[in-house]
């Protein structure tokens, strides 16, 4: 049976609770919220398909794999669209194309005020709900199963979600319904922890004195693709977006990741999908004017046959532009994420000291983050004096 013995070995995909016949395994959460598996004895038969599927190591399935990925920069012709999405939209483009043909999408969406989960949809009102980054663990649930009885229904299925979910829904799924499966994958910089982000829009309704209906965990409207600022809308003031920034903060802190998103396994072009889609960083060297705007563009690597074939019905959608792989490089495509020194201190002072003191100590609301951001500033313009002598 599945033996978790280090946190970093498992990236909480679900796929070995969903492959036992027997229900012996359920996802509980950690400390921070990120689920892993718990294994109950007595259902269990040791028949060992848990850790036959688990896909979290560096074997994982890449025959499917093109020699070399192919790689466009695109962006939705649809204003609209490029607007409420993260990057160029290429998710709706794919996404619709799978929908206006009778298939089912998965994607990460919300239940229980903001928490973020995998969801089925079949409209496009439904799948609506899936643009845009949510920038922590996206809770499963039985997302595996479901996807499984759609293929086992002969209905086409496109899963969105993170590689190591991918990774995961490839290992249960297996060759024999892979057929009627398109993964989507992102590039991933690692997911942060839900109950921190729980705690946070609870402080921010304390602060504001209403509830929170409405998130958005990077802005672009008003602050542009390449900013990295989170919005909410209050009740009662619905027509106000309430800019932010200590969730991000917190974020490219790297101190409240998944421990498994330091020893991830799928920060390479060997991608666990057959498309993957990402923020195009860099895109100046392949066209000069393509984003010009600052209003967004997608990444998109083919990996598979299948990914390119799909790419190649849905170019009508995009404004399309080849792009040489090495162009398109970024961190999250040649090296896992450096977990922080301090993010163990962090999960003990949270356990036991709470939200509002690990909010002080290790983010951007105490004296600490003031006299970091002024020492770093004197010893800027230090530098910028000795610089002109
Ligand atoms: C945790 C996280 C880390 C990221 N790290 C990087 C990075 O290092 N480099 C980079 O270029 N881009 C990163 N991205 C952004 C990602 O590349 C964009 O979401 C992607 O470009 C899709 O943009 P889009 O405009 O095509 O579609 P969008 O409409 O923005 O589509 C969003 C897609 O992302 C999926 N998704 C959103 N949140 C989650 C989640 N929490 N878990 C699983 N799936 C989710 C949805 O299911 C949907 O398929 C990250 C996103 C997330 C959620
Ligand atoms: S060994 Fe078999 S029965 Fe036991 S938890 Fe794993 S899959 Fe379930
Ligand atoms: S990585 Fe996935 S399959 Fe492996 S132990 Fe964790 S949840 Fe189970
Ligand atoms: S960084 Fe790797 S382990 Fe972490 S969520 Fe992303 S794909 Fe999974």
């Amino acid at each position: 049976m599945i033996q978790i013995t280090s946190p970093s070995d498992c990236c909480g995909c679900t796929a070995c609770a969903s492959v036992c016949a027997h229900n012996a395994i359920t996802m509980q959460p950690d400390a921070l919220g990120f689920l892993y598996p718990t294994v109950d004895t007595d259902k269990c038969t040791e028949c060992g398909l848990c850790e036959k599927v688990c896909a979290f190591h560096d074997k994982y399935d890449k025959s499917l794999n093109l020699p070399e990925p192919i790689a466009y920069g695109a962006r939705h012709k649809r204003a609209e669209e490029v607007e409420t999405s993260r990057s160029g939209a290429a998710f709706i483009a794919m996404s619709d194309y799978v929908l206006q043909r009778g298939g089912v999408v998965y994607g990460a969406g919300y239940t229980d005020h903001f928490r973020v989960t995998h969801k089925r949809a079949v409209t496009k009102e439904q799948r609506d709900e899936f643009k845009g980054s949510k920038y922590v663990e996206s809770d499963l649930k039985d997302t595996f199963r479901q996807v499984k009885e759609d293929l086992r229904e002969g209905l086409t299925v496109l899963f969105s979600g993170t590689p190591c979910q991918t990774a995961g829904l490839h290992s249960f799924i297996g060759d024999k319904l892979r057929a009627n499966l398109i993964l989507v994958d992102i590039v991933c910089h690692g997911v942060p922890s839900p109950y921190i982000w729980r705690d946070y829009i609870k402080q921010l309704e304390e602060e504001k004195k209403g509830k929170v209906v409405y998130v958005d965990f990077r802005e672009k409207q008003q602050c542009g693709w390449r900013a990295h600022k989170e919005a909410f809308r209050f009740e009662g003031c619905e027509n106000e977006k309430v800019i932010r920034g200590s969730f991000t903060y917190l974020f490219y802190k790297h101190i409240i990741f998944r421990h498994s998103c330091g020893a991830c396994k799928y920060t390479n072009l060997q991608r666990p999908s057959d498309i993957t889609i990402a923020d195009f960083w860099g895109w100046e060297k392949t066209h000069p004017t393509i984003n010009a705007d600052d209003k967004g563009l997608s990444l998109v690597i083919c990996n598979t046959g299948k990914g390119e074939q799909l790419f190649e019905a849905i170019k009508e959608e995009m404004n399309v532009i080849p792009a040489k792989i090495q162009d398109c490089m970024q961190p999250s495509l040649r090296h896992p994420s450096k977990i922080h020194r301090k993010r163990e201190d962090f999960e003990f002072d949270y356990m036991h000291k709470g939200f509002t003191y690990v909010m002080k100590r290790y983010g951007d609301m105490g004296w600490r983050y003031q006299v970091e951001k002024h020492t770093a500033k004197i010893i800027r313009a230090i530098k910028r004096t000795f610089g002109k002598k």
